[in-house]
């Protein structure tokens, strides 16, 4: 299918789920860099893996934010007047702060502008502040000219109250994201009700499912429940735009297309 019977089939659509996957994480453009990679082993070994949604958005504003940008604006246009929701495993800060109609975005692997308490006490969570997030960027730009990262955040460790202490048990607080060792799910669970709500309504409508860059990572949050989605439904159509991983499964034959191309460049050249 061709782009311009493709985005007549989407304006055609009544609902469009989108899915917006690791692609956007834009680890493609700098993921082999050594520098990249170092800071990714020391958060590894230092139990700091919470940090590393900074640490992406940091490389990827590095790399210029242009293409990222340019993406998600022609996104944005696509779904102007429909009626959309938009699921991101992608924990980009980028996509956090943009531009969606308001209540239509959930980040189920969560990102690195809110906090929560390490030992993932759950009613815990606050906004990072812009000078925290200053200052972990610091940090991490730090452990990139070889400075330890070792004690960051933990009870007694250097830098223990960098975020600051959860009110509840005093433990130190550390970015609210799937990496979290006591990854605190409430800091996406109100968003996710919606989206369960919106996904029961599309039944019988016909849904455009455009799923974007959506890799292996987390398959439980989008690829496998869009494929069902569309499996289910009679009148839904799946877009899958993937790099490497295309390809629709047999159930699906006619009910879709994929492909192959990294979803960034591909809506950069809608
Ligand atoms: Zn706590």
């Amino acid at each position: 299918m061709n782009k311009a019977d493709l985005i007549e089939k989407l304006n055609q659509s009544d609902m469009v789920l989108v899915g917006l996957g690791e692609e956007f994480d834009d680890r493609e453009r700098f993921g082999h860099e050594p520098a990249y990679r170092d800071v990714c082993e020391c958060l590894k070994e230092e139990g700091l893996l919470w940090m590393l949604p900074l640490w992406n958005d940091i490389f990827s504003r590095r790399m210029g934010t242009d293409r990222l940008e340019e993406g998600l604006q022609r996104l944005l246009l696509l779904l102007e007047n429909k009626n959309y929701f938009v699921v991101s495993v992608s924990t980009a800060g980028r996509i956090a702060c943009g531009g969606w109609r308001a209540g239509r975005l959930v980040m189920p692997c969560g990102t690195g502008l809110k906090k929560q308490c390490a030992q993932g006490c759950r009613d815990v969570l606050e906004e990072v502040t812009e000078a925290e997030h200053n200052r972990l960027s610091e940090i991490l730009e730090e452990a990139e000219r070889g400075f330890s990262l070792q004690g960051i955040c933990r009870p007694g460790g250097k830098g223990e109250a960098l975020l600051g202490v959860c009110p509840k048990c005093g433990a130190p607080f550390i970015l609210n994201n799937i990496y979290a060792e006591n990854y605190n799910e409430d800091g996406y669970l109100d968003q996710w009700r919606l989206y369960t709500k919106w996904l029961q309504g599309t039944l019988n409508r016909r849904l455009f499912v455009l799923e974007l860059g959506v890799g292996m990572d987390f398959p439980s949050v989008v690829r496998w429940p869009f494929e069902k989605a569309v499996f289910f439904n009679q009148k839904a159509f799946l877009c899958r735009v993937n790099g490497r991983l295309h390809q629709l499964t047999e159930e699906l034959a006619g009910k879709g297309c994929g492909i192959s191309q990294n979803a960034i460049e591909w809506l950069g050249q809608l």
